[in-house]
């Protein structure tokens, strides 16, 4: 019988691959010579300098994390800053729509760790963090231990199949491989890419999902892009977009008017399309109301915080998306002020977007820095921008800057002031590059 993976004997194997890489280049082993478990007993610290500041641990080097480690060592120089990420290098999940669509190369998404933890003065770490214990302040990677004054937890979000009527882990896994949602990791984009350039022809469905997913626009920009690589290559295929909401969920106008005008023999939007269950082998995807054939699909599904968030004891039991329990102004645990959550798993209902955990990295790191002096400094809402590709050959696109604030009397917050272009043109799509040049340029470089 096939042994069953699950996440603790993966974690667990994971742990002992990581022993014998450590072992093969000479790093510390564990003191009594066995291999070192997780839960506490991972003795073997982490192959990186000893502290020579108050040590800042940051878990994730997306756009929050990346962030974080410039302006922690910005706002105080004498903090010792680890960042840590699983993957080898970055490539960016914002443009990456317009590279299905040739718009740009892969080299201008690519960025490298090695070098942003150069030209920032901090360490990075290309390892997986593994276990948290808050007590001791140590975090477990698939490295070693390593010991923290302060930890930020920044690693994004995870796709919740349960939502769409998928409990069991083979159908998941099967839906994971065969239609990739492409809102996470950068294989999962690439095999979009050739699905799209390779389509034989038929029905192609897209899905968005519903709850605050990862970047708003991005399933309707996609759905244009799609559409947009089916025409230039003359690909006879339909695009089926399933929404699992009851309408466009922002620049409605403009994408609807894209639709229509460039892409009406192509794209089908369905509003209202609770998604309930998906059969792999029959190429079906049932709603509430119908189902529906396909020859092939991106799923979407609606999202939660990363798996860890909630493995770390880090979550709010209340919340949906499972998302942390933080204190909604300065982002530290409720009853932890040395560990922070930020980015797309955050509490707070803020866009999941790149320039919002950008910005909000940038003012939780002043929040830290003040709490290392024993100070505070006043909230500052994030900023929130985002711009969609229309049109290819040249680019065209729409975009939309907002704010936020807080309401005192409803207790949570609300959109406060915000720009919307919802006309698409050239100038918004050379902007919407130079945006994300502009991003990469502050994450990586000094
Ligand atoms: C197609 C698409 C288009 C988008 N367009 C836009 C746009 O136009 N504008 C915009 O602002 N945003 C856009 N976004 C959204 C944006 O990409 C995300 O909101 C942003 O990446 C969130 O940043 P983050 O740091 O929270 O998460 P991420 O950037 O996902 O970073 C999380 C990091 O944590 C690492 N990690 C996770 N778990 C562990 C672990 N256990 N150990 C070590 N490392 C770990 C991951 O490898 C990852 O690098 C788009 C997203 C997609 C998919």
């Amino acid at each position: 019988m096939t042994k069953k993976i699950n996440r603790r004997t993966f974690l667990q194997s994971s742990a002992a691959l990581a022993t014998a890489t450590i072992s093969g280049q000479g790093y510390a082993q564990s003191t009594s010579g066995e291999s070192p478990v997780i839960g506490g007993k991972f003795s073997s610290p982490a192959p990186i300098p000893a502290k020579k500041g108050p040590r800042v641990v940051i878990v994730g080097g997306g756009w929050s994390g990346l962030t974080m480690a410039k302006y922690l060592k910005k706002t105080n120089p004498k903090f010792d800053v680890v960042l840590l990420d699983k993957n080898q290098q970055f490539v960016s999940c914002p443009i990456s729509n317009v590279w299905m669509a040739d718009q740009v190369n892969l080299d201008f998404l690519t960025h490298s760790y090695v070098e942003a933890a150069q030209n920032n003065d901090y360490l990075f770490l290309n390892a997986t963090a593994l276990e948290l214990d808050r007590t001791s302040k140590i975090l477990v990677t698939t490295l070693g231990s390593i010991k923290y004054d302060y930890l930020v937890v920044a690693p994004g979000i995870d796709y919740d199949y349960n939502r769409i009527g998928v409990d069991n882990p083979e159908d998941e896994y099967a839906l994971r491989m065969n239609y990739p949602a492409g809102f996470s990791s950068a294989s999962e984009i690439m095999a979009i890419k050739h699905k799209l350039h390779n389509f034989k022809g038929g029905t192609l469905v897209l899905t968005v999902p519903s709850g605050n997913y990862r970047c708003i626009a991005a399933p309707y920009e996609r759905a244009c892009m799609a559409a947009a690589i089916f025409k230039k290559h003359n690909i006879r295929g339909k695009i089926l977009l399933l929404d699992m909401n009851s309408d466009i969920r922002i620049k409605a106008e403009g994408f609807k008017k894209a639709f229509a005008e460039y892409y009406g023999n192509i794209i089908q939007y369905e509003p209202s399309a609770e998604i309930n269950g998906v059969r792999v082998v029959d190429k079906e995807i049932e709603t509430d109301f119908d189902s529906y054939q396909f020859d092939d699909a991106v799923i979407y599904p609606p999202v939660r915080a990363s798996s860890i968030i909630e493995e770390f004891g880090l979550s709010d039991e209340s919340s949906l998306q499972k998302e942390a329990a933080i204190d909604p102004f300065k982002y530290h645990l409720v009853d932890d002020e040395s560990v922070y959550v930020t980015g797309d798993s955050r509490s707070q209902p803020f866009s999941k977007s790149g320039n919002t955990a950008h910005s909000e990295a940038r003012y939780v790191a002043e929040v830290i820095s003040a709490h290392a002096d024993g100070k505070q400094i006043e909230w500052r809402s994030p900023q929130t921008m985002c711009f969609s590709g229309v049109r290819i050959d040249p680019l065209e696109s729409m975009s939309i800057i907002a704010f936020y604030k807080y309401d005192e009397a409803e207790k949570s917050f609300a959109f406060d002031r915000s720009h919307l272009m919802d006309k698409w043109n050239e100038r918004a799509g050379q902007a919407g590059l130079a945006w994300a040049e502009g991003m990469y340029r502050d994450m990586f470089y000094s």
